[in-house]
């Protein structure tokens, strides 16, 4: 089967590497990851990865505890260095060359992000880890995965969620909640539809840079997405 996707931008949620636990990165979780990654990998799939960070901060709910929300922020985006590096060395442990980056300098830790490098590692295979999400407080990982998608000119953004795609309401609440099987980002938009930040949806639908939903605990659904088999919800413009 021909490869539908060449070059994807994955956006990782930081509680997608929970798992069933509370809190931090569940080592089980995390290599299943790896495993879904390496599947496209082996594929040629040039794969570029944004990773969110609310499975140790988020800015948001450390300021509505009364802290100074840019300063909670700032913690966030340092969750997130946390969790790359955590995925960077599990990839490094099944044989996958990763290289992460980052928006924030913390050069003892992690190589700054570079547009003209990161490019250069994805044409080399290496499977590239954006860190510290847009290196500005105020935003979210998810438009650090669209303004790196853009940047890098993926084809699609792929969100890997625990749900396996937008659905009409919350389906763990409404049992008539049905999946769309695609929507345009204005109607997405529109509905308020609370999959990702209208930011990043904005930003996605003027660079005419397509979403894909879909569910990562599902075994597989990364390597039928790349082979253009429908899964999840498809944003499109
Ligand atoms: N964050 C930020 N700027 C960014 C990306 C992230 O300030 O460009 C902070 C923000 O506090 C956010 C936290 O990092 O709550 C973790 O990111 P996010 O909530 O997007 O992670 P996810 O929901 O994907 O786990």
């Amino acid at each position: 089967m021909p490869i539908k996707h060449k070059r994807i931008l994955l956006k990782l949620s930081g509680e997608a590497l929970m798992g069933d636990t509370a809190y931090g990165i569940d080592r089980g979780t995390l290599q299943a990851m790896v495993a879904d990654i390496a599947e496209i990998h082996a594929l040629g799939v040039e794969v570029a990865v944004v990773i969110g960070g609310g499975n140790i901060f988020r800015g948001m709910a450390l300021g509505a505890a009364g802290m100074d929300r840019a300063t909670g922020d700032y913690m966030g985006m340092l969750a997130t260095v946390m969790n790359s590096l955590a995925l960077q060395d599990a990839l490094k442990n099944v044989g996958i060359p990763a290289r992460a980056q980052s928006a924030l300098k913390i050069e003892q830790v992690l190589e700054p992000y570079i547009r003209p490098k990161a490019l250069r590692y994805l044409e080399e295979g290496k499977v590239v880890i954006f860190a510290a999400g847009t290196g500005n407080p105020f935003f979210t990982t998810d438009t650090a995965a669209a303004l790196r998608g853009a940047e890098i000119g993926a084809e699609i953004v792929l969100k890997a969620t625990k749900v396996d795609g937008i659905y009409t309401a919350d389906p763990k609440k409404d049992p008539n909640a049905t999946r769309y099987s695609s929507i345009s980002f204005d109607e997405a938009i529109s509905k308020n539809l609370a999959v990702m930040d209208a930011t990043a949806f904005a930003l996605c639908r003027d660079q005419k840079l397509p979403i894909r939903v879909f569910s990562i605990v599902k075994p597989g659904a990364l390597k039928r997405i790349v082979l253009g088999e429908d899964e999840g919800t498809l944003v499109h413009i």
